[in-house]
């Protein structure tokens, strides 16, 4: 059994992944913590999943590193500096800290979408992605759509393909969207939505629409439960995305 401790508990995340740690064999919910409540719990766990907020998360995972837990963290907001930090910080306690997997999106079927972006970027000139949330969401773009962008602009350099066409000489302000590594990203917010995201790739006559779509938070838990029946195993100490756990 691997007992695990829960991070935002009583999230609309941490409160799904709770149900989900109960509701397998394998696992054992030793501790559901959330804002102002003591971490201590924590400390009988051999893994921590972590689904706060971008604001606190940071506090969380040093947190983890020097108590020596696993953390399988699935709050946005990660960027190079930060990973830098944790990278630090796993350095610092090396004698005591924990795997640390991080993944922007626990969705299988979400990170299918990224990697068939990245394999189609090569071939089309253009590339542009949309993502789409519920209204609650504080952070924007998100960040599946924040590394999509990166692995998509990665993939175009590598094959050498210029900057997407574009004859916008004045526009209003956020009409173009933000820029990832080249690479346009829109932010839709609008109640009744989940999350979904379409990566629109342009050539000559032709488009193709990779898309997601997830239709409630469950699809995020297979992912997650397999983060947490893996974080331990794997061969790095920061591990980024579930690519590497589902063989891609
Ligand atoms: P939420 O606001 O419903 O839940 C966050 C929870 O964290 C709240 O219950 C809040 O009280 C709690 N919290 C705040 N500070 C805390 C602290 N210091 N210690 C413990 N708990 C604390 O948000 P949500 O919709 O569940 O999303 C949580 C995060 O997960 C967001 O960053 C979101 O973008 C991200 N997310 C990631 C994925 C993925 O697959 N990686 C999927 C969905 C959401």
């Amino acid at each position: 059994m691997i007992k695990v401790g829960v991070l935002g508990a009583r999230g609309r995340m941490g409160s799904e992944v709770c149900r989900a740690v109960e509701g397998a064999d394998d696992m054992e919910l030793v501790a559901a913590v959330d804002e102002g409540d003591d971490r201590e719990p924590l400390t009988g766990a051999e893994v921590v999943v972590d689904f706060t907020h971008p604001g606190v998360v940071m506090d969380n995972l040093r947190w983890c590193v020097q108590h020596g837990l696993h953390a399988v963290v699935g709050t946005s907001g990660f960027d190079a500096s930060r990973l830098d930090a944790v990278r630090a910080w796993q350095a610092e306690y090396a004698d005591v800290s924990g795997n640390v997997l991080i993944a922007p999106n626990f969705g299988i079927g979400a990170v299918l979408m990224m990697h068939f972006a990245e394999k189609a970027a090569p071939f089309f000139e253009s590339v542009e992605i949309v993502e789409l949330h519920h209204p609650k969401k504080v952070d924007a773009p998100s960040g599946t759509a924040y590394r999509t962008a990166e692995v998509v602009a990665e993939a175009r350099a590598k094959a050498g393909v210029p900057a997407s066409p574009d004859a916008t000489t004045s526009e209003l302000d956020g009409a173009r969207g933000t820029d990832v590594g080249g690479v346009r990203v829109h932010a839709v917010r609008l109640s009744g939505l989940i999350a979904h995201q379409e990566v629109l790739l342009g050539g000559h006559g032709e488009v193709l629409t990779v898309r997601h779509d997830s239709m409630n938070r469950e699809s995020f838990m297979p992912g997650v439960l397999l983060g947490v029946r893996k974080v331990a195993d794997l061969p790095e100490r920061l591990t980024v995305g579930i690519e590497s756990l589902l063989g891609l």
